[in-house]
C-alpha cells in the first residue's frame, strides 16, 4: 500500500475539490436551512462520474477503487457533508444494482444511475428492525412470475425523491433469519408504495429521510438482485463500502473544520494576542490534526483491504467506520470550541458540519454494532494475529 497519493488520485482529488468549491460550498448553508435536496447539483456530480464512482465501467461507472472513491467523497463532504453523504448512499445502491441486477434491471437503470439522472435509495431499516436488521419483517410472497411485497421501511435516505429503491425483504418463513432475506430493485413509483413525511432532523437537511410503506406491491421476479435468500449478504457487502464512504464523509467534514479553525485562530485576538499564540489551543489543534490523519489512514487501509478482497475486509471497514466517524464528530465539536460563540452560530459553517457528521455514528450500522463486528472476529478461535 502506497501512502502517497498517485498522480491520478491527486487529479481526482483536485477535480472533486474544484467541483465542490464551485457547485456545493456556495449553497450548502441554504440547502441546510431550507431543506433543499439539490438534485440538479447531484446530476452535475453525475456528469463528473461521482454517482457511479466504483460501479463497473461495463454499466458506465468510473470503475474506481474504494481508495480513490474515498478521496473524492472526502472532498465533496468538506463542502456539504449532507449532500455528499446522500451521494455516497446512491453510489452504494447503484453498485449493488450493477453487481447483482439482472440484465433487464442493469439495462433499464444503471446508465441513468451512474450519471445521476436517476437516484437510488437503500432500504434495510424497519420500524422494529434497526441494529437487528436480520429480523426484518417486510415480506415478499411469490405469485406466478411476480412477488407481492407488504411491510414498511424506516429512515430511508432520499425517499420520496429517488427513482429506484433497493429493498431487503423476507422471502423465507418469518423465523428464517438473515438466510430468508432477498434484495429487490423496485421502481419508486410502483403502485402500492407510499411515503411518510420528511423527518425533521438535527442535520442532513439537504436530503430527505422518510418512512416507506409497501401495500401489495407487485414486482416481477427479474427485479430480484442475486438469488432468493442472498439479500442479507448483498446488503452487508453494500455496507462494507458504505461504511468506508460514510467514514470518508466524516473526514471531509472534520478537515473543513480544521481548515476554518487554522485561519480563525490567526484572525481572532483576545488578551492582545491571536488565539494561535495560546499553547493550550495550539495543542488542541495539534491533537485534532493528528487524530484526523490517523482516521484518514485507517479509512484508506480499510478501503485498500476491500479493494484487495482481503478475508478481513469487513472487520477493517467496521473498525474504520467506528474510528473515523467518532474522530470526525469530535474534531468538528472541538472546532466549535476553538471558535467560541462564533462556532455556535450559523454565520459560520462549523456547527453545520458538526450536526451533519453526528448521524454517521448512528447509521450504516451504529458504532456499537461496529464494535460487535470487530469483537466477534477478534474473539474467534485462532484469530490472535488476524487483525494487527
Ligand atoms: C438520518 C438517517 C438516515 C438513515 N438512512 C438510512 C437508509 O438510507 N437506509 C436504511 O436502511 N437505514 C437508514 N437509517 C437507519 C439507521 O441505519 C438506523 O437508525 C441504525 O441502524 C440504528 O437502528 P435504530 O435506529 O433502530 O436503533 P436501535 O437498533 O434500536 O439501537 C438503539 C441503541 O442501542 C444500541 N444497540 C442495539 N443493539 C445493540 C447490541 N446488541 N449491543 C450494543 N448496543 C446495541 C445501538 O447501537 C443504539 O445505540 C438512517 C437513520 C437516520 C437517523
Amino acid at each position: 500500500m502506497d501512502f502517497n497519493l498517485s498522480e491520478e488520485q491527486l487529479a481526482f482529488q483536485g477535480a472533486a475539490r474544484a467541483f465542490a468549491a464551485g457547485e456545493m460550498t456556495p449553497h450548502a448553508a441554504e440547502w441546510d436551512e431550507k431543506k433543499i435536496f439539490p438534485k440538479d447539483v447531484i446530476a452535475k456530480a453525475g456528469e463528473m462520474g461521482f454517482c457511479g464512482l466504483y460501479s463497473p465501467e461495463s454499466v458506465g461507472g468510473m470503475g474506481l477503487s474504494r481508495v480513490d472513491s474515498s478521496i473524492i467523497l472526502e472532498e465533496l463532504a468538506a463542502a456539504c457533508t449532507s449532500t455528499a453523504a446522500y451521494i455516497s448512499i446512491h453510489n452504494m445502491a447503484t453498485w449493488m444494482t450493477a453487481t447483482w441486477g439482472t440484465d433487464t434491471i442493469k439495462e433499464t437503470w444503471c446508465g441513468d444511475l451512474v450519471t445521476g439522472q436517476k437516484l437510488a435509495s437503500y432500504c434495510l431499516t424497519e420500524p422494529g428492525a434497526g441494529s437487528d436488521a436480520g429480523s426484518l419483517r417486510t415480506s415478499a410472497k411469490k405469485d406466478g412470475d411476480s412477488y407481492i411485497i407488504n411491510g414498511s421501511k424506516m429512515f430511508i435516505s432520499g425517499a420520496g425523491e429517488t427513482d429506484l429503491l433497493v429493498v431487503m425483504v423476507r422471502t423465507g418463513a418469518s423465523d428464517s433469519g438473515p438466510k430468508g432475506i432477498s434484495a429487490f430493485a423496485i421502481p419508486a413509483d410502483t403502485d402500492g408504495i407510499t411515503y411518510g413525511k420528511n423527518e425533521d432532523k438535527m442535520g442532513w437537511n439537504s436530503q430527505p429521510t422518510r418512512a416507506i410503506s409497501f401495500e401489495n406491491v407487485r414486482v416481477s421476479a427479474d427485479h430480484l438482485l442475486g438469488a432468493e435468500g442472498e439479500g442479507f449478504k448483498i446488503a452487508m457487502k453494500g455496507l462494507d463500502g458504505g461504511r468506508i464512504n460514510i467514514a470518508s464523509c466524516s473526514i471531509g467534514a472534520a478537515q473543513a473544520c480544521i481548515n476554518h479553525t487554522q485561519a480563525y485562530m490567526k484572525e481572532r485576538s483576545q488578551f492582545g494576542k491571536p488565539l494561535a499564540a495560546f499553547q493550550a489551543l495550539q495543542f488542541k489543534l495539534a491533537d485534532m490534526v493528528t487524530e484526523l490523519v490517523a482516521a484518514r489512514t485507517m479509512v484508506h487501509l480499510a478501503a485498500f483491504k476491500l479493494d484487495e478482497n482481503d478475508a478481513d475486509k469487513t472487520t477493517y471497514c467496521a473498525m474504520a467506520k467506528r474510528f473515523a466517524t467518532d474522530i470526525g464528530f469530535d474534531v468538528c465539536n472541538d472546532a466549535i470550541q476553538l471558535h467560541g460563540g462564533y462556532g455556535y452560530i450559523r454565520e459560520y459553517p462549523i456547527e453545520r458540519f458538526q450536526r451533519d457528521s453526528r448521524v454517521h455514528q448512528i447509521l450504516e450500522g451504529t458504532n456499537e454494532i461496529m464494535r460487535m463486528v470487530t469483537a466477534r472476529r477478534i474473539l474467534e478461535d485462532g484469530a490472535t494475529d488476524a487483525i494487527r
